[in-house]
């Protein structure tokens, strides 16, 4: 079910859980900023989850409430992953789910990679 993006944020997501180290992830990438770890259903050859290390429910959440330097660093950290990743030569797609039109799922600010294949149709439903 997509989330409301005007509510609290809820320390009991799961991402929340991945950040603390409860739940296990396929990680990718950690800095100050970010954790990057592979999506448990992946929709593509690469798909990597980066989200940032603090408490912002959503895309909207983020850039209304996080300070500067968190914003930058974590935008450069996603720029990090994909040159780990190695999309950056071939080219990827990058996607944020916010709130219920978005369909997003999960109630923590997480950033999709997709790569690994060419992409066409920018809306496919
Ligand atoms: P969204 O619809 O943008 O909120 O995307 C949520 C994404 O989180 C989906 O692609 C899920 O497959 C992924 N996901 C959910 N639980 C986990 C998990 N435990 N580890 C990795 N990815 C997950």
């Amino acid at each position: 079910m997509p989330i409301d993006p005007r509510q609290p944020y809820d320390d009991s997501n799961i991402f929340a859980k991945i950040l603390r180290g409860e739940i296990p992830c396929n990680k990718v990438h950690e800095d100050e900023f970010c954790l990057a770890f592979h999506d448990i259903r992946p929709q593509a050859p690469i798909h990597v989850l980066v989200i940032p290390k603090g408490a912002y429910v959503s895309w909207d959440d983020f850039t209304a409430q996080a300070p500067d330097a968190m914003i930058a660093g974590f935008i450069r950290s996603v720029g990090t992953v994909t040159r780990l990743l190695e999309v950056d030569g071939p080219g990827y797609r990058l996607m944020v789910n916010m709130g219920t039109f978005g369909h997003q799922e999960v109630p923590h600010l997480h950033v999709h990679i997709f790569g690994g294949r060419q992409f066409y149709q920018m809306i496919p439903d």
